[in-house]
């Protein structure tokens, strides 16, 4: 078989394969770079984890394994974690009465990109950390830990993104605006609109993928009613836009086509 087979993605829709493969990859890779965890990045490991545990919509085996995981982080007390131990913290157990798996394949759906250089990763974390804003959005009171999402997003870029000039950007854009976010719908459309800005930022650029154009998203196309005209000026309706986001990012649009 041709595992290298292009898959048909609809991008109105969210891949399950893709929030997993990026869930694989940013816990057994990049987090597991550092020969030991200590410190502000210990730190934003266990908060990245917890985060997951409160608001990612998973399958049944993927809950399991990350609840496992943050219960053994939080045993965890020693100021040092040596990558050895996470690593063996962090394998499947498919054996339990409930099985705690996280697949180790990467499969790119909807964040595949026409070359391997292109998309992939970097699509797959903002697709997860726009469905964590939306879901703690959608489950707690919104003046409650406005920045709970936000902050984890933040810590895990800068200890973990192996692109580091990205991390400085995000940072950048972070460390000037993301403390002034007082609810959680706040900050739902904070990183929908400085994910636009980077977007304008590196539309025509080298890191383009050409067959995925960067845009002000959503397009028209998708969601019609969140464009507005003032006196010939594009502005976006902002409650549309959330409304938009919360389909969007919903567990009801996520889909499970090429999960393992
Ligand atoms: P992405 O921009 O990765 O978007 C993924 C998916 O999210 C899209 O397919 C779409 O479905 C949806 N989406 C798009 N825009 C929005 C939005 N505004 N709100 C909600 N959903 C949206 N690359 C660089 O070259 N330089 C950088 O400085 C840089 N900084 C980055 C900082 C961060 C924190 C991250 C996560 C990535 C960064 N990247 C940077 C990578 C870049 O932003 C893209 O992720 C990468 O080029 C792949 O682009 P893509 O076409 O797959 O779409």
């Amino acid at each position: 078989t041709n595992t290298s087979q292009p898959k048909r993605a609809d991008r109105s829709k969210v891949y399950m394969a893709d929030l997993e493969s990026t869930l694989h990859y940013s816990l057994r890779v990049e987090a597991a770079r550092a020969a030991t965890l200590s410190g502000a990045q210990l730190a934003a490991f266990k908060c990245y984890v917890a985060t997951l545990v409160k608001y990612f919509p998973g399958r049944p085996c993927v809950q399991t394994y990350l609840q496992n995981l943050d219960s053994w982080l939080r045993n965890w007390t020693e100021p040092e974690l040596p990558r050895s131990a996470l690593k063996e913290a962090m394998k499947n157990n498919r054996d339990a009465s409930h099985p705690a798996v996280l697949p180790t394949n990467v499969t790119w759906v909807g964040c595949q990109g026409s070359e391997p250089h292109f998309r992939g990763y970097p699509c797959g974390l903002w697709t997860i950390f726009h469905l964590l804003t939306i879901q703690a959005a959608q489950s707690g009171p919104d003046k409650e830990l406005p920045l709970e999402v936000l902050s984890t997003m933040r810590c895990y870029v800068r200890h973990f993104f192996g692109c580091q000039e990205c991390a400085q950007h995000f940072e950048a854009m972070a460390a000037e605006s993301m403390d002034r976010v007082t609810g959680r719908e706040e900050a739902v459309l904070w990183l929908w609109s400085h994910h636009n800005e980077v977007n304008a930022r590196l539309a025509g650029g080298d890191t383009e993928d050409p067959n995925f154009p960067k845009l002000q998203w959503p397009p028209p196309d998708m969601c019609p009613q969140c464009h507005r005209e003032e006196r010939g000026v594009h502005a976006w309706d902002q409650l549309t836009v959330l409304t938009f986001l919360k389909a969007h990012f919903s567990p009801a649009n996520i889909y499970l086509d090429f999960a393992e």
